[in-house]
Formats: C-alpha cells, structure tokens, sequence
C-alpha cells in the first residue's frame, strides 16, 4: 500500500534517532532524509494515522514532494484537519463544518439586515414626529441601507473554494 513512498533504498547510514510517527506506523527504518519526519513527530502518532487512513501515506508523500518545502507545513496540518473531519463525519467531512458556518453566516447577515432595517424605519419615523418641519429625503435612508446590505455580498465567493480539486488527489 505504501511501496511508493521512500525509504527503500538500502542506505546503511547508521540513523540512530527514534523513527518519526510514520515510520513507526508503518514498521519502516525513517533515513535522515524522510519527507514526514519534519511534520510527523513520534510523539503524535494519532495525526500520522488519521492522515494515513483517510489519504494513505504514499498519496500523502507524492503530495508533500509536490509542494513547496515552506508550504508542506500548512499542507499537513491541512490534511490532519480534514483527515480528522472525515473521521469524525464520514459524510461530509470538513465540508460538514464549513457549510454549517456559512449557514450561519447568512442566517445572521439576514438578522442584521432586518435591524438596520427597523433601524432605519425607527429613525425616519421619530424624526418625522419631532420634527416635521425639517425635510430629509428618504432616499438617502434607502442609500444607507444599500451600504448596510453590499457588505454582505463577499460571502457569496466563499462557495467557490479549492474543494474539487482537493478530492482529485483522495483517488
Ligand atoms: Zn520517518
């Protein structure tokens, strides 16, 4: 299952140190020069086997030497957190999450909509009593709304993510 990642090669250096969590998992000798010893420390040995169980270690290695060494961290840690989703919500995974906050996200765009709304409408209509003589177009309260409103728009590209392509590499 993991015969394509390295570490096969009969290199008789006398590599001393305790394996990293992925040799370890996978009863291999870990050369001073494994792609996981970095990012998989001995002491936590949950993250190697979550990672390993959801993407598998060689999918996992091929993606480490594909990206950039300053980027392989993130990669990780982005793969332990979805790797953790999966298990706990086979389903969905970390999508399960991230819609539950985008519902969220509207749901709570929407009540602040309605109370500048009734923002609005309480300010026209306490202005208009106390005041009557002064004139304040009502345009320019629906102008103020339309600022309110717009900054709403941004949440809508949130949809759009990379989460296609990242299921590409699962096969
Ligand atoms: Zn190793």
């Amino acid at each position: 299952m993991a015969s394509a990642a390295a570490g096969s090669s009969s290199s008789s250096s006398a590599y001393s140190n305790s394996p990293c969590a992925a040799c370890k998992f996978l009863r291999r000798k870990c050369l001073p020069d494994c792609i996981f010893a970095p990012y998989f420390p001995p002491e936590e040995p949950q993250k190697f086997a979550n990672v390993h169980k959801i993407f598998g270690a060689s999918n996992v290695s091929k993606l480490l030497n594909e990206v950039l060494p300053h980027q392989r961290e993130d990669a990780v840690n982005s793969l332990a957190y979805e790797a953790e989703a999966r298990l706990k919500d086979p389903v969905y995974g970390c999508v399960g999450a991230i819609s539950v906050l985008q519902r969220q996200v509207i749901r709570l765009q929407k009540e602040l909509d309605a109370t500048n709304a009734h923002l609005i409408r309480f300010a026209y209509t306490t202005s208009n009593n106390t005041s009557s003589s002064i004139i304040t177009p009502t345009t320019d309260h629906l102008n103020h709304h339309q600022d309110y409103s717009s900054g709403g728009a941004y949440y809508g590209n949130y949809n759009g993510g990379n989460y296609g392509s990242w299921n590409g590499g699962m096969n």
